[in-house]
C-alpha cells in the first residue's frame, strides 16, 4: 500500500542543548517528510541524534529553530495542553526500557494512557484486557512487570501505545533489551500494526532491524545522510494540505479519577503515609485538645464567678476622676438604707472592712475583716457549714460575734468543727465565734473566698473600724433582667444623696465579660501554640510530598510522555496532600476527642464544643492546600524527557 496524506513534515529542523556553557548540535538542519501509514526506520550510531528526534516527533521536546507540522499544523504553535493531547491520541510511545510502572498490572499499564483522556474505569479495563488478548497476553493481564519476560513487558508497552487509538507509533530501540526470538516477535507484531495502518517509525541502530521497514533514513552527527525514499516524489508543502482541524486539549482528569490514583500510591507506601498523617493528626488532636481545655477552664471560671453570686451590683466609693486611694468618705450606711427603696432590690448589704489579725490561743490568722448585716449572707449566696449568720438584732445591740469562713476556722483551730462557741481576739477585744461558712474554693481570680471574717457593721464601727463611713454596698437583684435599671437608679439616688457622681458601679455581668475574655485570650493562646505543631505537620507533609515527587520522576514523566497535562499531574499530587491532610484531619479529631475525654476522666474541666474540630479541619486541610502546592508544582513542572531518563 502506497502511502499518501502528509503526517509529518520536518523542515531543517535543529535541536542544540547547552551543558556547561558547550553547545552541543544533536541535530543540524532536518528535514524529513512521512506520510500517514508508512513504516519508518531512522538508523544511525549511538550520539547520532535519533532520541532527540524521536522527542521532537513525540512533542516531548522542541526544535531549538525550524518548523515541525503534524498535518500540516505548525507544532510550535501549540499549547502545552494541545501538545498532551497530542501525545495522548497521535503519537503511541514504545521505549527501549519498557517503561511500565512495577507498581501497577499489566491491564493498568495499559489502561494508564486512557485515564487522561477521560475514558470510563470499566471501559479503560476493558480495553486494556482486549488489547492484552490480542497481543498474546491474555493470561498476563493482573501480573505486574516483575512477573512477564522482556518481550511480554515490551508487548505490554505496545498495548499501552496503542490504547488510545494511536496514528503514529514511535519506538525507540524497541528491541534493543530483547533477545533475538523475543525481539523477532516484537518485529512482527508492529508489521502487523503497520498492516492495520498505523504510521510506524522505528528508531534502531542495528541494520537487520531496519530491515523490517519500507523505508530507511540513516542519521550521522546530527544530519540525514540518506533516505531510501529520497528519490520518490516530494509532496507538496504540507501546510496548505490540510491545515484546518485545529488540534483539541482534552480536559482535565475526573477528581474521581485523581482521588483513586492518591489513593492507590498512598496504600502503596502506607507506612510512610501513617508517619505523614502522623504530624497531621498530633497538630489537629492538640488544637482540638488545647481549645477543649481552654473553652473547659473558662466556663469553670465562669461557674466560680456564679458562686461568688449572681445578680449583684457593687457600689465602691470614688468616682470617675477622684483617686480610688484609702478611704474616700463618701458612701455611709443611710446610702444603703435608702437604696433599700429601689424596686427589684433583694438585699442591701453595707460593707466595711480592713486588715486585722486574730488570734486563738497559739494560732493567728491575719486577714480583712468585714462589719456588714445579715443582707450580705443573703446577697452572696453563703451557706453556714456550723452554727448561724449573726441576726438583724446582732447588728442593733452591738454583739460582739464573728462569723468565720473555712479558711479562718481551719487556720485557728486545730478542729475547725470545735470552732462554734469559743471566743477570739481581735483588735484587744473577744469575739465569740457564732457560725462557721461552708467553703466556697478559690474565686475567678484564684482568690480564696473562704477567708471571711464577719462581724455586725455596727460592732465593727464601734471597736475596729471607728469612723462611720463604708467600704462599699453589695446589692442582690431579684433577677438579671433587673441588673440595669437597678444600677441606673442607684447611681442617681447616690447622686442627689451625695450632690455630685462619686461612686462606682460594678455588676458581677462587667466581671464576666472582663474573665470571659481573658479566658478566651488564653484559649487563643493555646490554640495558637497546638496551631504550630499542625503547621509543623504541614511542613511534613510537604516534605514527604517533595520526596515522592523526587522518588516518582519516572511515573511523572511517563505519565506526560503518555499524555498527561502538566494540570493533570497538578491535580493528582495535590489530592494526593488534601487526601493526606484530610485523613490526617479526621483521625486528629477522633484522636483528640479521646484525649479529651480521658482528660475529663482524671477530672480536668473540658469542654465539648463544635468550633475547635470545624477549626482543626478547615486548617488541616488548608495545610493541604498550601504544603501540596510546592510538590504538585515541582511534579507538574518536570520535563519528561530527563524524568523518563531517571532511573
Ligand atoms: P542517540 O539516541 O542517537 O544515541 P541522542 O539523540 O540521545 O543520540 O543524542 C545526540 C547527542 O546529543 C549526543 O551527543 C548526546 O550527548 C547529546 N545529548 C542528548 N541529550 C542531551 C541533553 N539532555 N543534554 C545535553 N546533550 C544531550
Ligand atoms: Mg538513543
Amino acid at each position: 500500500m502506497e502511502a499518501s496524506d502528509p503526517l509529518i513534515t520536518l523542515s531543517n529542523v535543529t535541536r542544540s542543548y547547552q551543558t556547561e556553557g558547550v553547545e552541543v548540535n544533536a541535530l543540524k538542519s532536518v528535514s524529513l517528510h512521512i506520510n500517514q501509514g508508512e513504516f519508518v526506520a531512522i538508523m544511525g550510531q549511538s550520539g547520532s541524534g535519533k532520541s532527540t528526534l524521536m522527542n521532537i516527533l513525540g512533542c516531548l521536546d522542541k526544535p531549538t529553530s525550524g518548523d515541525y507540522c503534524i498535518h500540516g499544523q505548525p507544532v510550535a504553535e501549540l499549547s502545552n495542553d494541545q501538545l498532551a493531547a497530542l501525545r495522548l491520541k497521535t503519537f503511541g510511545f514504545v521505549f527501549q526500557r519498557y517503561q511500565l510502572l512495577s507498581t501497577l498490572t499489566a491491564a493498568q499499564n495499559v489502561a494508564l494512557p486512557a485515564i487522561y483522556s477521560n475514558t470510563e474505569k470499566a471501559e479503560r479495563e476493558h480495553k486494556a484486557c482486549q488489547l492484552l488478548a490480542k497481543l498474546g497476553l491474555a493470561d498476563r493481564v493482573h501480573h505486574r512487570p516483575g512477573e512477564l519476560s522482556g518481550g511480554q513487558q515490551q508487548r505490554v508497552s505496545v498495548a499501552r501505545a496503542l490504547i488510545n487509538g494511536a496514528e503514529v507509533i514511535l519506538a525507540d530501540e524497541p528491541t534493543g533489551a530483547l533477545d533475538s526470538a523475543s525481539g523477532e516477535q516484537l518485529l512482527d507484531l508492529v508489521k502487523a500494526l503497520h498492516k492495520e495502518g498505523v504510521t510506524i517509525i522505528l528508531i534502531t541502530h542495528d541494520p537487520k532491524v531496519a530491515e523490517h521497514a519500507q523505508r530507511q533514513v540513516r542519521l550521522l552527527d546530527g544530519e540525514i545522510v540518506s533516505d531510501s525514499a529520497a528519490n520518490r516524489e516530494r509532496q507538496p508543502d504540507g501546510k496548505q494540505s490540510n491545515g484546518a482541524d485545529t488540534v483539541q486539549a482534552f480536559s482535565s482528569i475526573s477528581v474521581a479519577a485523581a482521588l483513586a490514583m492518591a489513593f492507590s500510591s498512598l496504600r502503596l507506601n502506607w507506612f510512610r503515609t501513617f508517619l505523614t498523617l502522623l504530624g497531621i493528626i498530633i497538630g489537629v488532636a492538640a488544637v482540638v485538645t488545647m481549645m477543649a481545655i481552654g473553652e473547659g477552664g473558662k466556663q469553670d471560671v465562669l461557674q466560680r464567678i456564679e458562686a461568688i453570686g449572681t445578680n449583684l451590683i457593687s457600689i465602691r466609693p470614688g468616682g470617675a476622676n477622684m483617686r480610688n486611694s484609702g478611704d474616700i468618705a463618701t458612701l455611709t450606711r443611710e446610702d444603703a438604707v435608702a437604696l433599700e427603696a429601689v424596686t427589684n432590690v433583694l438585699y442591701v448589704a453595707p460593707e466595711r472592712s480592713s486588715r486585722a489579725t486574730m488570734r486563738f490561743g497559739d494560732n493567728d490568722f491575719s486577714g480583712r475583716i468585714t462589719g456588714t448585716t445579715p443582707a450580705y449572707f443573703h446577697a452572696k449566696d453563703w451557706e453556714m457549714a456550723q452554727g448561724v449568720f449573726f441576726t438583724d438584732a446582732d447588728v442593733d445591740t452591738y454583739a460582739p460575734v464573728v462569723v468565720i469562713g473555712d479558711t479562718v476556722a481551719a487556720t485557728l483551730f486545730e478542729d475547725k468543727y470545735q470552732a462554734v462557741g469559743q471566743y477570739i481576739l481581735m483588735k484587744k477585744a473577744f469575739y465569740q465565734v457564732i457560725g462557721v461558712l461552708k467553703s466556697k474554693g478559690a474565686s475567678a481570680g484564684g482568690n480564696d473566698m473562704d477567708d471571711e471574717v464577719l462581724i455586725p457593721i455596727t460592732t465593727g464601727r464601734l471597736k475596729v473600724f471607728g469612723r462611720p463611713y463604708l467600704s462599699g454596698i453589695t446589692i442582690k437583684a431579684a433577677s438579671t433582667e433587673a441588673v440595669e435599671t437597678i444600677q441606673q437608679d442607684v447611681v442617681r439616688i447616690l447622686t442627689e444623696r451625695h450632690g455630685k457622681e462619686d461612686v462606682m458601679v460594678r455588676t458581677t455581668d462587667s466581671l464576666v465579660e472582663a474573665v470571659t475574655e481573658t479566658q478566651n485570650t488564653l484559649t487563643w493562646l493555646l490554640a495558637s501554640v497546638a496551631g504550630i505543631s499542625l503547621f509543623v505537620g504541614g511542613i511534613g507533609v510537604m516534605n514527604i510530598m517533595l520526596v515522592n515527587v523526587s522518588e516518582r520522576k519516572r511515573e511523572i514523566g511517563l505519565r506526560m510522555a503518555t499524555g498527561a497535562k502538566p494540570g493533570d499531574i497538578l491535580k493528582q499530587f495535590n489530592i494526593e496532600a488534601w487526601v493526606v491532610c484530610i485523613l490526617g484531619g479526621c483521625v486528629g479529631i477522633l484522636f483528640g476527642y479521646i484525649v479529651i475525654f480521658i482528660l475529663s476522666q482524671l477530672s480536668v474541666s473540658v469542654a465539648y464544643t463544635l468550633m475547635p474540630p470545624v477549626l482543626a479541619f478547615i486548617t488541616s486541610l488548608a495545610v493541604g492546600v498550601v504544603f501540596g502546592y510546592a510538590p504538585a508544582h515541582k511534579a507538574a513542572g518536570l520535563n519528561p524527557i530527563d524524568a523518563l531518563a531517571e532511573d
